[in-house]
C-alpha cells in the first residue's frame, strides 16, 4: 500500500517535530521552511536567549561573599555574541541533520496553499493526503507604534550588538522580564512597564509573582506597573503625567501568529489571530491540520511540539495521554509551574489546601546561598492541582508534576519517594509531606 503523504509548512518546534515523528511512523514527510530550520525557538527565542543567560550569570554571582575576588571585572560582548551565535548554529543544524536522517524531503522557500490538498513551493506543486500548519509567530508590533531606531523587538535584543544605557521595557510577561534580567546583568539601566499589577505574565501565580516582582527590583531592575502606555514619541513613553526617556525601546507586548501561506483565501477560519482546530488539531478544511504558536494554548516551544506529537499520533491511529503543559521564567531564581495557580484554584473548588516550603530551609541552599524562593503545591483531596517552583534549578524539576496532577496521584503514595541528599529537590519532598503537615525540616 502507498504511503500516506503529510506536508508541513514551518521548521519551528511544532513542525520539525512533527516532521520527525510522521517520517518514524511510516509517512511521506515534506516539510517547507522559508528561513532557517529550527524557527523562532532556535534562531530568535529559547536557545538564543538561554545561552545569554548563562553566559551573563556569571556576573550576577556575588563571589566577593564567597572570598572570591573579581575587581575590576569587565565581559567582551563580541565573545557573548559569538556564544550565542555558536549555540544557536549547533542547534539548527541539529535539526537539518535529524530530518535528513529520518528521510524528511526539504522544500526551502516560502509554501502557500493552493487548495485543500495543494501546496506550492517555488516552482512545485505538491498534493499530499494531509497538511500541517507550522507557521509559528512573530513579535507583535501594534498598529499605533512606529518601528523607529529607538523601537526593539526581542529579534533586537538577542541580537545583542550593544548595550544600551538605558532600556525602557514594555510589558512585564516572560519575555519581558527575561530581558530585562540579560540587560540588568550587562549594566543597562533597566525599566519594565505593564498595564497588570504584576511581572511574570497573566496566569502566573500572585504569591509568586510578587516574590519574582521583589527579586528584580532587589537587582535594581525598575517596575512601573497597573498602568497603561499613553503615547511612545521618538525614545520617550507617557504614563499619565510622567515621561520616561530610554536610549531603546523594547516591545514584549506578546506575539502575534504567522496568518501567511493563503490560509485566508483558500477559506481557513481564524478568531482573534489563530487558527481555530478542533480537539484533533482539524481546521474547518478537513485535510489542513494546525498547531504551534499558530492556535490556542501557550506560546511555548515545548507545546508546539507535544502538538506535532499528539497530531502525528492521531493521524497515525495511535492514541497518546495529554498532560499539563508547565511554563518556566528563566529569572535568577527561575520559576517553574504547572496546573492551576493559587487565584485560578480558589475559583474553581471550595476546599483547597496549600503546602509551602521555603529554599532558605534547604540543605543544598545552604551550601550555595541561594536561599531565594519557596517551593508551593495546591492540592485538593490530597491530589495536587497546581505545582510553583520558585529557585534554583526549577526548570529541571517541574517536568514530574504534570504527570502527578494528570493521573490524579494520591499524595500519601508520593510520601515514600526518596529525594537525594543535598538537592533542591528535597524542598519538594518536604512540601510533600507538608500536605498532611508533616515537615520535617521546619
Ligand atoms: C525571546 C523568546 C524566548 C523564548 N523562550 C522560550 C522558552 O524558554 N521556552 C519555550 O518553551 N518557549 C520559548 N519561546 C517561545 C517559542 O520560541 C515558541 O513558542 C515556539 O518557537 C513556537 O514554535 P512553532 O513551531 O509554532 O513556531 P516558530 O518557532 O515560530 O516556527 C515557525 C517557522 O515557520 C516558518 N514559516 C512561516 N511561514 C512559512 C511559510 N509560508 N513557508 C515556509 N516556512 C514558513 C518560519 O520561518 C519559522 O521557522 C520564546 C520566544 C521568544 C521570542
Amino acid at each position: 500500500m502507498a504511503k500516506k503523504s503529510v506536508f508541513i509548512i514551518g521548521g519551528g518546534p511544532a513542525g520539525y517535530v512533527s516532521a520527525i515523528k510522521a517520517a518514524q511512523l511510516g509517512f511521506e514527510v515534506t516539510i517547507a521552511e522559508k528561513n532557517s530550520f529550527g524557527g523562532t525557538c532556535l534562531n530568535r527565542g529559547c536557545i538564543p536567549m538561554k545561552a545569554l543567560l548563562h553566559i551573563t550569570s556569571f556576573l550576577d554571582k556575588n563571589y566577593r561573599r564567597m572570598g572570591i575576588n573579581f575587581d575590576n571585572l569587565t565581559y567582551d560582548l563580541d565573545k557573548f555574541r559569538a556564544w550565542k551565535d555558536q549555540a544557536v548554529k549547533k542547534a539548527v543544524k541539529g535539526v537539518e541533520i535529524l530530518l535528513k536522517k529520518n528521510n524528511v524531503n526539504i522544500a526551502k522557500g516560502e509554501a502557500f496553499l493552493l487548495g485543500e490538498n495543494k501546496v506550492k513551493v517555488n516552482e512545485s506543486i505538491y498534493e499530499p493526503d494531509h497538511i500541517i500548519l507550522a507557521m509559528g509567530s512573530e513579535p507583535n508590533i501594534p498598529s499605533f507604534i512606529k518601528k523607529t531606531e529607538y523601537i526593539w523587538t526581542s529579534d533586537d535584543a538577542l541580537e545583542l550588538k550593544e548595550v544600551p544605557n538605558r532600556l525602557l521595557i514594555i510589558g512585564g510577561g516572560i519575555i519581558g522580564v527575561e530581558t530585562a534580567t540579560l540587560y540588568n546583568r550587562l549594566g543597562s539601566e533597566v525599566t519594565i512597564f505593564d498595564m497588570l499589577e504584576n511581572v511574570g505574565g497573566v496566569g502566573l501565580d500572585k504569591e509568586i509573582a510578587n516574590e519574582l516582582k521583589k527579586q528584580i527590583n532587589g537587582n535594581g531592575i525598575k517596575t512601573i506597573l497597573g498602568n497603561k502606555i499613553d503615547k511612545i514619541d521618538g525614545n520617550k513613553i507617557s504614563v499619565g503625567d510622567n515621561i520616561y526617556e530610554g536610549d531603546r525601546i523594547l516591545l514584549a507586548m506578546g506575539r502575534k501568529s504567522n496568518l501567511n501561506s493563503n490560509i485566508s483565501e483558500v477559506g481557513i477560519i481564524t478568531n482573534k489571530n489563530k487558527i481555530q482546530v478542533n480537539n484533533y488539531y482539524e481546521t474547518n478544511l478537513r485535510s489542513i491540520f494546525a498547531i504551534g504558536d499558530l492556535i490556542d494554548g501557550p506560546m511555548l516551544a515545548h507545546k508546539a511540539s507535544n502538538d506535532g506529537c499528539k497530531l502525528i499520533s492521531y493521524l497515525a491511529k495511535i492514541s497518546i495521554e495529554s498532560y499539563d503543559i508547565p511554563s518556566v521564567i528563566y529569572t535568577h531564581p527561575e520559576i517553574a509551574s504547572v496546573g492551576l495557580s493559587e487565584e485560578a484554584a480558589r475559583k474553581k473548588y471550595d476546599d483547597i489546601k496549600m503546602s509551602r516550603f521555603p529554599i532558605s530551609a534547604n540543605a543544598r541552599a545552604n551550601c550555595t546561598k541561594e536561599l531565594k524562593g519557596m517551593v508551593k503545591l495546591i492540592t485538593v483531596n490530597n491530589r495536587i492541582i497546581g505545582v510553583h517552583l520558585f529557585g534554583d534549578n526549577a526548570s529541571e524539576m517541574i517536568w514530574s508534576f504534570s504527570y502527578f496532577i494528570n493521573k490524579g496521584i494520591d499524595i500519601n503514595e508520593m510520601n515514600g519517594i526518596v529525594f537525594p541528599h543535598p538537592t533542591y529537590s528535597e524542598a519538594i519532598g518536604e512540601a510533600i509531606l507538608g500536605v498532611s503537615d508533616s515537615m520535617i525540616h521546619i
